[in-house]
C-alpha cells in the first residue's frame, strides 16, 4: 500500500481518536496508574503519522505537485497533535491553578494522567519504593523504614474511619512535577521535597499527610462527587498532623475578629471549588466538629450525595440541619472551647508528681499572662539585632550579624532582615491579598522578586511571632510538634519569685530530650530562662541549649530586651543575642507591605488572573482549526469546479 499524505493524515486522525477512546475508558472506571503502553501504541502512531505528514507536506509545498491541496491535507493531518497539546496544556494550567471547578473534559480525560505524570516520574524520581498502601517515588537511593511505616498508618488509620478502601495503592512523588507539587489528582499525590524538615525524627512532613488524606477520602467518594473544596481541604487538613491546631488558632482567633466567613459565602460561587486558605482552616474546624457530632457515616453520606446547586438542601437532608443553624453550632461549640494555647497545655501529660488542679490554675494564669505580652505586639514596628557568634572545634570563632526589622498589624505582616556586613537584604511581605518575598545581594544592587502570589484571604495576623519566639518558649511550635510530658513544677530554687517547670519528650518511650522553662509571674510569665538537653537512644547528651531573656517596660509593657540563646555540643558551640534596638506600638507604614516601594518593582505578569483560561496551544489549535476548515472549503469549491478531486 502506497504511504501518501491523505493517508497518513487519517491514520493521525484515527490513533488520535483511539487515545482519546482509552483515556475516556480508564476515566470512567477509574482505572489508577494504567500501565503507560496503552495509551503510548496510539500515541507513538499518531506522533509518527505527524511527523510524516509533516515532512512530507513541507516536501510538496515546495516541489509540487498540487501545493495547495498538499499544505490542506498537512494541515488536516496535524490538528490532532495540536489538539492534544492543547488539552495536555489545559490540565496543567488547570492544576496548577486555585479554582478546581469541575471540568467535564478533564473529568472524561483524566485517565491518560498517567501518561503525562509517569515517564516524568521515572526520570526525576527513578526509586521505587513499596509499602502496604503507597508506591513511594522518590530520588534517594535510600529508603527512610521509618517514614514509610508512618505513612503506611496514616493511610490505614483514616480507612479504619470509613471501614472501607480502595484496592488502588496511592503514588506518593517526594517533590514537585511538571513543576506543580502539592496536589492530589487520579491516584497521584504530589508531595513534599525530600529534606524538607519534618515534624520530629522519621516522622511525615504536613503536606505528603495532606495530600495522600485527599487520596483516601476521594477512594471512598464516587466518580463524578462535587465535594465543597471546604469539606475536601478540610479533611485533608484535620490529618496533616500538628496544622490542624494552627488551624484551628487560626480560626480561633479569626472568630474574636468577628472576621470569619460565612457557611453560606464558603459554599457560595465564589469559594466552593476554589482553595483559598480560609477554606483550610475552616474547613479543619468544620469537618472535626461533623466527625465529631455526626460520625463518620454522615461526614461520609454528605460527601457522597451533596451538589454544589443543592448544598443547603443536602446539608438539612443528611444532617437535619439548616445550613445556617449548622455554621451557628459548629461556631458556638469553638467559641466555647479554651484558647489554643490552653488547649495545649491542658492537653500535656503530667507526671505523678504533678497535681493537676495547680497545673489547671498555672495553665490559666500562663495564658492571660501570654495574651498580655502579645497583646502589643499586635500592632507594632520592632527593630531587632541579631548576633550569632561560632566557635569550633579548634577554638576558632566567627561572628555574623543581621538586623532585623519586624512591622505587624492587622493587614501586613512585614519582615526586612538585612546581613551585616556584606549588606544583603531579603524582604517578606504577607497581606490579606498578596504575598511576596525580595532578595539583593547588597545595598547596591536591584531587587529581585523571589516569588510573589495572589491571597485573597481574611488571614489575621494577631501571633506576633518573630519577636515572642523566646519569651513564649513553651507555646513554640517545637513544644507542640513533641510529646511533652511535665515532670516537675515548682518555686525556683534561690527565689520563690520565679516559677520553673521542668518537661521531657517520651514519645517513644525514652526522652529524647528534656529540659525546664523558668517563668516571670511578674512579667506576664515570660520566659527568663530555660534549658533543653538532646539524647541518644543511650539516654547520652548529643547537644543543649540553654537561654535567658532580660526585659524593659516600653508603654507600660513588657517586653523582651536581650534574649541569648546558647548551645553547646561536642564540636563546639554558638550563641545568639538578640537584642532590641528600636519599638515602636503602633501602627506601622503601609509601605513597607508594598511591592513598588521597592525600587518601584511590580508583580509579575503570571500572577495576575489569566484574561482567558486558553493558554497559547489552545489558541494555535483553534487557529489550525479554522484555517484548515477554511482550506478544505476551498478545496471543496475547487473541486466542484473540477471534475477531479485530487487524492494526491
Ligand atoms: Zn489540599
Amino acid at each position: 500500500m502506497k504511504v501518501t499524505l491523505v493517508r497518513l493524515a487519517w491514520m493521525a486522525w484515527l490513533a488520535w481518536l483511539l487515545t482519546l477512546i482509552v483515556m475516556a475508558w480508564l476515566s470512567y472506571w477509574r482505572v489508577f496508574h494504567a500501565s503507560c503502553v496503552y495509551m503510548a501504541i496510539p500515541m507513538a502512531v499518531q506522533a509518527l503519522c505527524t511527523i510524516g505528514v509533516l515532512g512530507g507536506g513541507i516536501w510538496r509545498a515546495i516541489r509540487g505537485p498540487r501545493r495547495w491541496n498538499a499544505v490542506t491535507w498537512m494541515l488536516f493531518g496535524i490538528l490532532p497533535a495540536l489538539w492534544m497539546g492543547a488539552l495536555v496544556e489545559y490540565a496543567i494550567r488547570f492544576s496548577s491553578g486555585r479554582n478546581h471547578r469541575p471540568n467535564p473534559l478533564l473529568r472524561w480525560a483524566e485517565g491518560g494522567s498517567s501518561i503525562l505524570v509517569e515517564p516524568y516520574v521515572r526520570v526525576f524520581y527513578p526509586h521505587r519504593y513499596e509499602g502496604q498502601r503507597f508506591v513511594m517515588w522518590s530520588n534517594s537511593p535510600q529508603p527512610d523504614q521509618a517514614e514509610m511505616d508512618a505513612m503506611d498508618a496514616h493511610i490505614r488509620d483514616m480507612e479504619q474511619t470509613f471501614g472501607r478502601r480502595s484496592d488502588y495503592k496511592v503514588y506518593w512523588v517526594r517533590g514537585p512535577v511538571l513543576g506543580i507539587s502539592g496536589r492530589y489528582g487520579y491516584g497521584w499525590a504530589l508531595g513534599e521535597r525530600l529534606g524538607f524538615p519534618t515534624d520530629g525524627v522519621g516522622k511525615l512532613q504536613v503536606l505528603d499527610r495532606h495530600e495522600v488524606a485527599h487520596f483516601v477520602l476521594d477512594q471512598v467518594l464516587p466518580r463524578g462527587n462535587e465535594v465543597p473544596k471546604l469539606l475536601h481541604e478540610g479533611w485533608a487538613e484535620l490529618h496533616s498532623g500538628w496544622v490542624q491546631e494552627d488551624s484551628r488558632e487560626q480560626v480561633w482567633l479569626t472568630q474574636r475578629e468577628g472576621k470569619l466567613y460565612s457557611l453560606r459565602e464558603l459554599i457560595g460561587p465564589q469559594l466552593y471549588w476554589n482553595s483559598e486558605p480560609s477554606v483550610y482552616w475552616q474547613g479543619c474546624v468544620l469537618v472535626e466538629y461533623l466527625l465529631r457530632q455526626f460520625g463518620h457515616e454522615k461526614f461520609l453520606e454528605l460527601c457522597t450525595t451533596c451538589r454544589e446547586a443543592t448544598f443547603p438542601e443536602d446539608v438539612q437532608r443528611v444532617l437535619g440541619l439548616s445550613l445556617d443553624e449548622l455554621d451557628q453550632a459548629y461556631q458556638q461549640d469553638l467559641a466555647g472551647q479554651a484558647s489554643p494555647d490552653k488547649r495545649f497545655l491542658t492537653s500535656l501529660r503530667l507526671e505523678e508528681g504533678v497535681d493537676p488542679q495547680r497545673w489547671q490554675r498555672f495553665a490559666d494564669d500562663y495564658c492571660a499572662g501570654a495574651e498580655r505580652l502579645r497583646t502589643p505586639f499586635r500592632q507594632a514596628s520592632v527593630t531587632i539585632v541579631e548576633t550569632n557568634d561560632r566557635t569550633d572545634e579548634d577554638g576558632n570563632t566567627t561572628t555574623e550579624s543581621h538586623r532585623s526589622e519586624y512591622y505587624h498589624d492587622d493587614h501586613q505582616q512585614v519582615s526586612i532582615r538585612t546581613g551585616e556586613p556584606s549588606g544583603w537584604v531579603s524582604v517578606k511581605s504577607v497581606t490579606p491579598d498578596v504575598q511576596f518575598a525580595l532578595h539583593k545581594d547588597d545595598a547596591d544592587q536591584p531587587w529581585q522578586l523571589v516569588y510573589y502570589f495572589n491571597r485573597d484571604s481574611r488571614s489575621i495576623f494577631s501571633r506576633a511571632k518573630p519577636y515572642l519566639d523566646l519569651p513564649l518558649k513553651p507555646l513554640s511550635p517545637l513544644s507542640r510538634e513533641q510529646a511533652i510530658t511535665i515532670t516537675e513544677m515548682g518555686a525556683n530554687d534561690s527565689t520563690s519569685r520565679l516559677v520553673r517547670i521542668s518537661f521531657e519528650d517520651a514519645a517513644h518511650g525514652k526522652p529524647s530530650y528534656r529540659g525546664w522553662w523558668e517563668l516571670d509571674p511578674e512579667r506576664d510569665y515570660g520566659l527568663v530562662a530555660a534549658e533543653y538537653e538532646y539524647l541518644d537512644a543511650q539516654g547520652a547528651r548529643i547537644y543543649s541549649k540553654h537561654m535567658t531573656v532580660e526585659y524593659e517596660t516600653i508603654d507600660g509593657h513588657h517586653v523582651p530586651k536581650v534574649a541569648c540563646e546558647e548551645l553547646l555540643h561536642s564540636r563546639g558551640a554558638s550563641r545568639s543575642t538578640y537584642e532590641i534596638e528600636s519599638c515602636q506600638f503602633k501602627a506601622p507604614p503601609r509601605k513597607v507591605s508594598e511591592l513598588a516601594s521597592y525600587g518601584g518593582l511590580r508583580p509579575p505578569e503570571s500572577a495576575k488572573e489569566p484574561a482567558s483560561s486558553l493558554g497559547i496551544l489552545a489558541w494555535i489549535a483553534s487557529g489550525g482549526s479554522l484555517l484548515g476548515a477554511g482550506l478544505m472549503l476551498t478545496s471543496v469549491c475547487r473541486r466542484c469546479r473540477q471534475p477531479s478531486f485530487p487524492n494526491s
